[in-house]
């Protein structure tokens, strides 16, 4: 896509710094470093999001996960990471290319503070929930 930053950067019209390159994937360094060695995983297809990813799309990109995260952690000596994944705006996705951010973890005062709200759990709303959830990917 034309004026996608993240094709841009696959077609090799923006320059980045290239972790792993195959015909279906790229990972690269995010221009932002949040902590040393933050890199992206992206499909070279252009897709917006997993909200919008074929399985087969995300079969091949979720696979080079394990092996990119094992060697991101060797190369920072990195002990622990997140792998996280924005979809939409309002869940912090800023380039509306799919990707998934490895964010290697040195200590626990590196300025990430990754929250879960925890509520008092109702049975009966999460039974219904998942009833839900289930009922969609059925239909
Ligand atoms: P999002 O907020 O959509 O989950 O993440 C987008 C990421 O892309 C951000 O962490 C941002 O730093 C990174 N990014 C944006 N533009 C560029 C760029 O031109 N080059 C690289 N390497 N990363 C970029
Ligand atoms: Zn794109």
């Amino acid at each position: 896509m034309e004026n996608c930053i993240f094709c841009n950067i696959i077609a090799g019209e923006i320059p980045s710094c290239k972790v792993y390159e195959d015909d279906q994937v790229l990972a690269f360094l995010d221009i932002s470093q949040t902590t040393k060695g933050h890199t992206l995983l992206v499909p070279k297809e252009h897709v917006r999001n997993v909200l919008e990813m074929s399985e087969d799309t995300a079969a091949t990109l979720f696979a080079r996960l394990p092996k990119l995260a094992r060697a991101l952690k060797k190369a920072t000596g990195a002990p622990a990471m997140n792998i996280i994944n924005n979809n939409e705006e309002l869940a912090g996705q800023t380039v509306f290319h799919a990707h998934i951010h490895l964010v290697p973890r040195y200590h626990d005062n590196d300025g990430i503070e990754i929250k879960y709200t925890t509520h008092e759990p109702d049975f009966e709303v999460l039974g219904k929930m998942a009833e839900q959830i289930s009922r969609e990917i059925q239909s």
